[in-house]
């Protein structure tokens, strides 16, 4: 597939879901994973999150089921897949698809099993940033339902099985042939340099642990694959502002939450909706984090948190430039 947005889309239509239906997905998110509901004509229908994993929080997700809901899209956020058990319970006893935004979650595992393997169809993204990456944009379905596969090819390569017939008013949707070269290359790279990831978020983890900021939290059946190590700090743009002075590059992931965003205000939703998702957006910090990242760097980022956390500066000034950055990937 061209994109992870192209993944999550085709795979909802070729599930058949389209105007009047209803896909449930947490407020929390990358604004990707909603428009793909809103390209096929569906109405997505937001739920809050957990507020340790950040991920779509299954109570909430009950409740936000009507007559019209076909799908339920978890989100398996900043690389965490969501409590899945939870939600295939939910969806099977409602009778509903479950599709799995997996597109920051390449490796990761929930009890053991891959992140993918769970809904009927799930949805990867390959662009440049995730943990598996082309040099451009990219995604990919997975499904075990040979029939949603099929219609897949047909909905990304113009409706065609036979080249020149057309059997529906299919896309172009493809995987650049380039970008399928640089993943093949890549792909059997990805367990190392999850592991890689894992290594740093447990060293950024001793590092901080006596700091005043709030650290990313595993669920206990999930393969964290660390996307993203996100912690929460009360004086978030302070801290930001310092570590950016400082050469240490940080993201916000994400600043305003979807239904908060002017794209999605025909959803009628206002400030107060969803709490967690509002709290997190004024807290989270995203920390550098790729699998090259070094010890040292880490003890410069964590030497730095503190350092602000203390009112006190340990270079003695301004970005010390002979310590040269840290940057994101
Ligand atoms: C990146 C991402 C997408 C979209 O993937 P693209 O390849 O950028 O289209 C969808 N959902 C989530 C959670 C993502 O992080």
């Amino acid at each position: 597939m061209d994109s992870g947005t192209s993944a999550i889309e085709l795979a909802l239509r070729a599930l058949g879901i389209g105007p009047g239906d209803e896909v449930i997905t947490p407020a929390n998110t990358f604004i990707a994973s909603v428009l793909a509901i809103s390209y096929v004509g569906a109405t997505p229908v937001l739920v809050d999150v957990e507020p340790g994993t950040a991920n779509i929080d299954p109570r909430l997700l009950e409740q936000a089921i009507t007559e019209r809901t076909k799908a339920v899209l978890p989100v398996h956020l900043y690389g965490q897949p969501a409590d899945l058990a939870a939600v295939q319970e939910i969806c099977d006893r409602h009778g509903l698809e479950l599709v799995e935004d997996a597109c920051q979650a390449h490796g990761a595992t929930y009890r053991g099993k891959r992140a993918g393997g769970f809904g009927r169809v799930a949805a990867f993204s390959f662009y440049p940033a995730k943990n598996l990456g082309a040099y451009g944009d990219g995604g990919m379905v997975v499904t075990d339902d040979p029939a949603v596969a099929e219609e897949m090819r047909l909905l990304r390569n113009y409706g065609s099985r036979e080249k020149y017939y057309h059997e529906i008013r299919g896309y172009n949707r493809r995987l650049d042939t380039l970008h399928a070269a640089v993943l093949h290359a890549k792909l059997p790279h990805l367990d190392g340099w999850n592991e890689a990831r894992r290594r740093h978020a447990a060293s950024y983890a001793s590092a901080l642990a006596s700091l005043p900021v709030e650290l990313p939290a595993e669920h206990p059946d999930s393969g964290h694959v660390y996307h993203l190590y996100v912690i929460r700090a009360p004086d978030r743009d302070a801290l930001r502002a310092h570590l950016t002075e400082r050469g240490i590059a940080t993201g916000v992931h994400y600043p305003l939450p979807v239904h908060l965003q002017r794209a999605y205000r025909d959803l009628g939703h206002r400030e107060g909706d969803f709490p967690v998702t509002e709290a997190l957006a004024r807290q989270i910090l995203s920390l550098p984090m790729f699998p090259e990242l070094t010890e040292e760097a880490i003890g410069r980022v964590a030497e730095e948190i503190a350092a602000h956390t203390r009112g006190l500066d340990p270079a003695g000034g301004p970005r010390a430039a002979s310590k040269g950055g840290i940057d994101l990937p």
